[in-house]
Protein backbone atom coordinates (compact mmCIF):
# COMPACT_ATOMS: atom_id res chain seq x y z
CA UNK A 1 0.00 0.00 0.00
CA UNK A 2 2.79 2.56 0.73
CA UNK A 3 4.47 1.19 -2.33
CA UNK A 4 1.42 2.66 -4.09
CA UNK A 5 0.76 5.82 -2.52
CA UNK A 6 4.57 6.75 -3.52
CA UNK A 7 4.74 5.72 -6.75
CA UNK A 8 0.54 7.71 -6.71
CA UNK A 9 2.48 10.99 -5.13
CA UNK A 10 5.36 10.44 -7.80
CA UNK A 11 2.94 10.58 -10.93
CA UNK A 12 1.51 13.47 -9.24
CA UNK A 13 4.61 15.66 -8.40
CA UNK A 14 5.75 14.91 -12.53
CA UNK A 15 2.78 16.33 -14.03
CA UNK A 16 2.57 19.32 -11.71
CA UNK A 17 5.78 20.01 -12.64
CA UNK A 18 5.99 19.07 -15.89
CA UNK A 19 2.14 19.80 -17.08
CA UNK A 20 0.91 18.13 -20.39
CA UNK A 21 -1.09 20.11 -22.29
CA UNK A 22 -0.29 23.49 -20.72
CA UNK A 23 -1.30 26.30 -23.60
CA UNK A 24 -4.29 27.63 -24.85
CA UNK A 25 -5.82 26.14 -28.44
CA UNK A 26 -5.88 29.37 -30.42
CA UNK A 27 -9.00 27.46 -32.83
CA UNK A 28 -10.62 25.56 -30.08
CA UNK A 29 -14.17 24.51 -30.76
CA UNK A 30 -15.32 24.20 -27.11
CA UNK A 31 -13.70 26.62 -24.05
CA UNK A 32 -14.54 27.13 -20.53
CA UNK A 33 -13.00 28.74 -17.77
CA UNK A 34 -13.60 27.21 -13.93
CA UNK A 35 -12.39 28.60 -10.54
CA UNK A 36 -11.88 27.13 -7.09
CA UNK A 37 -12.37 29.77 -4.56
CA UNK A 38 -11.44 27.68 -1.79
CA UNK A 39 -7.84 27.08 -3.08
CA UNK A 40 -7.32 29.50 -5.55
CA UNK A 41 -6.97 27.19 -8.34
CA UNK A 42 -8.26 28.51 -11.67
CA UNK A 43 -8.52 26.93 -15.42
CA UNK A 44 -9.16 27.24 -18.57
CA UNK A 45 -9.75 24.35 -20.98
CA UNK A 46 -9.56 24.23 -24.28
CA UNK A 47 -11.63 21.68 -26.38
CA UNK A 48 -11.05 20.72 -30.27
CA UNK A 49 -14.11 18.48 -31.37
CA UNK A 50 -14.37 16.49 -34.58
CA UNK A 51 -16.97 13.88 -35.30
CA UNK A 52 -17.78 13.95 -31.40
CA UNK A 53 -14.56 12.83 -30.70
CA UNK A 54 -11.48 15.12 -29.00
CA UNK A 55 -9.21 16.02 -31.57
CA UNK A 56 -7.19 17.86 -29.06
CA UNK A 57 -7.30 19.37 -25.61
CA UNK A 58 -5.20 21.85 -23.73
CA UNK A 59 -5.73 23.90 -20.43
CA UNK A 60 -4.21 27.04 -18.99
CA UNK A 61 -4.10 28.03 -15.37
CA UNK A 62 -3.19 27.94 -12.11
CA UNK A 63 -3.26 26.90 -8.81
CA UNK A 64 -1.82 23.87 -6.42
CA UNK A 65 -0.10 20.58 -7.22
CA UNK A 66 -3.22 18.54 -7.05
CA UNK A 67 -5.20 21.17 -9.32
CA UNK A 68 -2.31 20.85 -12.18
CA UNK A 69 -1.47 17.49 -12.09
CA UNK A 70 -5.31 16.58 -12.15
CA UNK A 71 -5.79 18.96 -15.00
CA UNK A 72 -2.70 17.53 -16.97
CA UNK A 73 -3.68 14.44 -16.69
CA UNK A 74 -7.15 14.83 -17.61
CA UNK A 75 -6.26 16.28 -20.54
CA UNK A 76 -3.82 12.93 -21.33
CA UNK A 77 -6.57 10.84 -21.03
CA UNK A 78 -9.18 12.50 -23.07
CA UNK A 79 -7.42 12.96 -26.81
CA UNK A 80 -9.46 10.29 -29.16
CA UNK A 81 -12.80 10.38 -26.82
CA UNK A 82 -16.22 10.55 -27.85
CA UNK A 83 -18.52 12.61 -25.16
CA UNK A 84 -20.18 9.15 -23.94
CA UNK A 85 -16.65 7.72 -22.99
CA UNK A 86 -16.26 11.41 -21.57
CA UNK A 87 -19.02 11.01 -18.93
CA UNK A 88 -18.52 8.01 -17.71
CA UNK A 89 -14.46 8.74 -17.32
CA UNK A 90 -15.92 11.61 -15.62
CA UNK A 91 -18.10 9.57 -13.50
CA UNK A 92 -15.63 7.22 -12.46
CA UNK A 93 -13.16 9.84 -11.42
CA UNK A 94 -15.62 11.91 -9.28
CA UNK A 95 -16.48 8.78 -7.47
CA UNK A 96 -12.63 7.62 -7.11
CA UNK A 97 -12.01 11.14 -5.56
CA UNK A 98 -15.09 11.57 -3.36
CA UNK A 99 -14.71 7.78 -2.09
CA UNK A 100 -17.66 6.57 -3.63
CA UNK A 101 -15.96 4.28 -5.85
CA UNK A 102 -17.80 1.13 -6.15
CA UNK A 103 -15.97 -2.15 -4.98
CA UNK A 104 -13.14 -3.11 -7.82
CA UNK A 105 -14.99 -1.17 -10.03
CA UNK A 106 -13.91 2.17 -11.93
CA UNK A 107 -9.65 1.96 -11.00
CA UNK A 108 -8.86 -0.20 -13.93
CA UNK A 109 -10.84 2.05 -16.36
CA UNK A 110 -9.25 4.86 -14.79
CA UNK A 111 -5.28 4.07 -15.60
CA UNK A 112 -3.16 6.56 -14.49
CA UNK A 113 -6.19 8.97 -13.03
CA UNK A 114 -6.38 6.04 -9.97
CA UNK A 115 -3.18 8.38 -8.43
CA UNK A 116 -5.72 10.39 -7.17
CA UNK A 117 -7.45 8.01 -4.85
CA UNK A 118 -5.49 9.56 -1.92
CA UNK A 119 -7.54 12.92 -2.30
CA UNK A 120 -10.72 11.16 -1.02
CA UNK A 121 -8.76 11.23 2.79
CA UNK A 122 -8.39 15.32 2.11
CA UNK A 123 -11.89 16.63 1.76
CA UNK A 124 -10.58 20.09 0.79
CA UNK A 125 -8.42 18.99 -2.34
CA UNK A 126 -11.50 17.11 -3.55
CA UNK A 127 -12.62 20.58 -5.05
CA UNK A 128 -9.13 20.54 -5.93
CA UNK A 129 -8.84 17.42 -8.18
CA UNK A 130 -12.30 17.92 -9.68
CA UNK A 131 -12.06 21.34 -10.79
CA UNK A 132 -10.59 20.52 -14.34
CA UNK A 133 -13.45 18.14 -14.92
CA UNK A 134 -16.18 20.38 -14.06
CA UNK A 135 -14.49 22.75 -16.33
CA UNK A 136 -14.38 20.58 -19.17
CA UNK A 137 -18.00 18.92 -18.80
CA UNK A 138 -19.22 22.52 -18.59
CA UNK A 139 -17.47 23.59 -22.07
CA UNK A 140 -18.45 20.07 -23.20
CA UNK A 141 -21.70 20.78 -23.14
CA UNK A 142 -21.71 24.37 -22.68
CA UNK A 143 -24.26 23.96 -20.00
CA UNK A 144 -24.66 27.03 -17.58
CA UNK A 145 -22.96 26.50 -14.38
CA UNK A 146 -24.89 25.74 -11.55
CA UNK A 147 -25.05 27.13 -8.46
CA UNK A 148 -23.82 25.60 -5.38
CA UNK A 149 -21.22 24.03 -7.81
CA UNK A 150 -17.26 24.40 -6.89
CA UNK A 151 -16.50 26.64 -9.83
CA UNK A 152 -17.44 30.61 -10.23
CA UNK A 153 -17.23 32.47 -13.22
CA UNK A 154 -16.27 35.72 -12.36
ZN1 LIG B 1 -6.09 23.60 -5.12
Amino acid sequence: MNDMRDLYQEIILDHYKKPRNFHPITDASKKADGHNPLCGDRVTVYLKVDNDRVADVAFQGSGCAIFTASASMMTESLKGKTKDEIRTLFEAFHNLVTGKENEGGSSDRLGKLAAFSGVREFPVRVKCASLPWHTLRAALEGQPIQSGDVISTE
